[in-house]
């Protein structure tokens, strides 16, 4: 398929193509992200979710953000009817109205400003090839004079570290949202793109949700970090490929939004198996093949309407 901002975000294009966001998903939990590829489970869009888009829809132009917000027209404005005016919108929610804010601190700051103000191409799609897996990437901001791939990023706090269970210790959001994999990816991305041999500047502009909204500019270059997330995922991705064709049956993180809505109890445990050391090792995902079950979940658990179902030949088997 040829890609296009129109089919970007769907199924069909998930199942050709791995993303970043995807991958994140299969290291995170197999069981969640094959449901979700197979329309089986649907994420509720998140507030902050539907905040970043605010944001991110602003920079990419007015047009985006006027059909962003036509979209989501009862989640961002709080409206009044009367008999001898009808509809009239009063206001905007409070999370979007400190998205507003979030932007002019954006667009007040001479650096950022010079930034925005530079010749490109917003919301840009490429694709590739890492590691015999066909990739695609949509780069918020592409500077192709110098090579800039600009990244826009709302978040709590800048400067707040958060718990990584994976490291063992606290990270920055860099590490926390898997920032240098991603940019690690997208430089890969870009070089086959722009057929170079160095790596493009990974820069990510971060607007805190605080009052006063902090602001920052970073580069994320790094070519010894960039090498350990590819080694990471030349490892990981073969197994990924495999579960999602289905020949091997994806596992089950046992903690994710996922995993409770299609639990279940099997035997009583000893206490003291809560604890992470004692952690057993992940199971099959009894729930795969269980699709009444699974409808049963998402009713209790509120989930939205269900995607177009991916091409057939793409289905797992068994
Ligand atoms: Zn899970």
């Amino acid at each position: 398929m040829i890609l296009t901002r129109d089919n970007y975000y769907t199924p069909e294009a998930d199942w050709e193509y791995m993303s970043c966001s995807q991958y994140q998903g299969w290291c995170e939990c197999e069981a969640k992200q094959l449901a979700k590829l197979e329309g089986r489970w649907v994420d509720e869009p998140k507030e902050a979710f539907l905040v970043g888009n605010y944001f991110h829809t602003h920079f990419e132009g007015p047009e985006a953000h006027e059909q962003f917000c036509r979209e989501n027209f009862d989640e961002i404005f709080k409206t009044k009817t009367t008999k001898a005016a009808g509809t009239v919108i009063t206001g905007k929610y409070a999370p979007f109205e400190q998205a507003d804010k979030m932007i002019a601190v954006a667009e007040k700051d001479p650096l950022i400003r010079s930034l925005l103000d530079l010749p490109g191409e917003n919301e840009m799609i490429m694709h590739g090839q890492l590691f015999g897996v066909p990739w695609r990437i949509r780069v918020d901001k592409y500077v192709p004079d110098g090579r800039l791939v600009i990244d826009y990023k709302t978040v709590a706090n800048i400067n707040e570290l958060k718990w990584s269970n994976e490291l063992r210790e606290k990270v920055t959001f860099i590490d926390a949202y898997g920032y240098m994999m991603r940019a690690a990816v997208y430089s890969e991305i870009e070089k086959q793109y722009a057929g170079a041999d160095t790596d493009p500047h990974f820069i990510i502009i971060a607007i805190s949700k605080q009052d006063y909204p902090d602001k920052d500019v970073l580069e994320l270059n790094h070519r010894q970090r960039y090498d350990y997330e590819l080694e990471q995922i030349r490892d990981r991705i073969q197994h990924i490929q495999r579960v999602k064709d289905g020949s091997l049956r994806p596992t089950r993180c046992g903690y994710c939004d996922y995993c409770r809505a299609t639990k279940r109890l099997f035997s009583i445990r000893p206490y003291f198996k809560l604890m992470p050391e004692f952690r057993e090792q992940r199971e099959e995902d009894y729930a795969a093949d269980e699709r009444p079950l699974l409808a049963d979940a998402q009713e209790a658990g509120a989930v939205g309407d269900m995607p177009a179902v991916p091409p057939a030949d793409n289905v797992a088997q068994g």
